[in-house]
């Protein structure tokens, strides 16, 4: 039986208040806009709300719900085979409540909308029969558990019909909003992303999240670490001027061979940016914490990502995909 770790001090932050962020927590409940930063209780609201020396506040707005086709295990989003269908008016309220709200960078992102397991699949126009082998784990022993069902399919564009019009309505309402759209990988489907790039976006962002040996073991089993890479690479072939960016968790058990590597596969497919955080477990059915990566070592990787050639390097403990984003996006573009 391992131990559970103790929390460093570097991880032990506060709770913002603060006057700009009651401002914008009051706005934002008059808006009905959910914002990742505060469901995830995210511990750098403060100062992505409150923007930084060049006064560039981000958030990161969720689109398509709440629950998820996907079970990633270190991931506490809810999760369903058949989430409610996506309000065809969230574009237009998104882009307005933005558009209001007077941000500079918006982050736009989902939860996965493309039915729940892969597996042995055959598909008759809408239904999909699916036979499916279940991998899990208890006590860190894995099991398999095969079973055969039928479900429709969630939605045939993963959602990236709604993406794309969410920020055309953004741009069209106040074009100076930076939009950056942290997407799935659509389960590889390059039609999906090409909607993506195309729809006048700044920021295409899609998280590779750990190294290729532990992908199979933290994110969804349907997730792969080259098709991740693919997707990355196919949105800058669509729009040569998209700024690519992505995000590796670090803690859960990859050594740092592996974590070079990754930034090295992340700059050959073109990724503009790249941003390295430590992993939290969020709760005690998540994947444990293996080791809490110090504050020197993340200095480090942000020395190795600079001269491999990245237009920006987020790293530290705290940093998430979207870390002062829009921040981070002036100062690499002024530089
Ligand atoms: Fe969470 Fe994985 Fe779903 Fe993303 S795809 S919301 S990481 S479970
Ligand atoms: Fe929001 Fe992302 Fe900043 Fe956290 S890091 S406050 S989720 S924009």
């Amino acid at each position: 039986e391992s131990q559970r770790l103790r929390l460093p001090p570097w991880l032990k932050t506060s709770i913002p208040t603060g006057k700009n962020f009651s401002t914008l927590k009051e706005q934002l409940r008059k808006l009905n806009l959910h914002t990742v930063c505060e469901e995830a209780r995210c511990p750098n609201i403060g100062e992505c709300w409150g923007g930084g020396e060049h006064g560039t506040a981000t958030a990161t707005i969720m689109l398509l719900g709440d629950t998820c086709t996907r079970g990633c295990r270190f991931c506490s989003v809810k999760t369903s085979r058949a989430p409610p269908p996506p309000d065809l008016n969230e574009p237009i309220n998104t882009a307005t409540a933005i558009a209001s709200w007077g941000l500079d960078y918006v982050v736009l992102t989902s939860v996965d909308r493309d039915g729940m397991y892969e597996i042995k699949s055959f598909q008759f126009s809408k239904i999909n029969i699916f036979y499916r082998t279940k991998y899990y784990f208890e006590n860190d022993k894995q099991f398999t558990h095969t079973a055969i069902w039928i479900s429709v399919v969630d939605l045939p564009d993963g959602g990236s019909n709604h993406f794309a019009e969410t920020v055309r309505e953004i741009k069209r309402q106040n074009s100076n909003i930076l939009v950056e759209c942290l997407v799935p990988d659509f389960a590889g489907d390059v039609k999906a992303v090409e909607i993506i790039a195309k729809s006048g976006l700044d920021v295409y962002a899609h998280n590779i999240e750990t190294v290729e040996a532990l992908t199979p073991f933290v994110r969804d089993r349907r997730a792969k670490y080259r098709q991740s890479l693919a997707m990355l690479k196919a949105a800058k072939s669509f729009n040569a001027d998209l700024i690519t960016k992505s995000s590796i968790m670090l803690g859960l058990g990859e050594t740092d061979a592996e974590v070079e590597q990754t930034l090295r596969d992340l700059r050959e497919n073109g990724v503009d940016c790249v941003t390295l955080g430590q992993y939290m477990q969020p709760t005690k059915r998540h994947l444990k914490v293996v080791e809490y990566v110090t504050p020197a070592k993340y200095q480090h990787w942000e020395k190795v990502g600079n001269d491999m050639g990245f237009l920006y390097v987020a790293s530290g403990p705290l940093v998430r995909s979207s870390y002062k984003a829009g921040e981070f996006f002036i100062a690499s573009i002024l530089k």
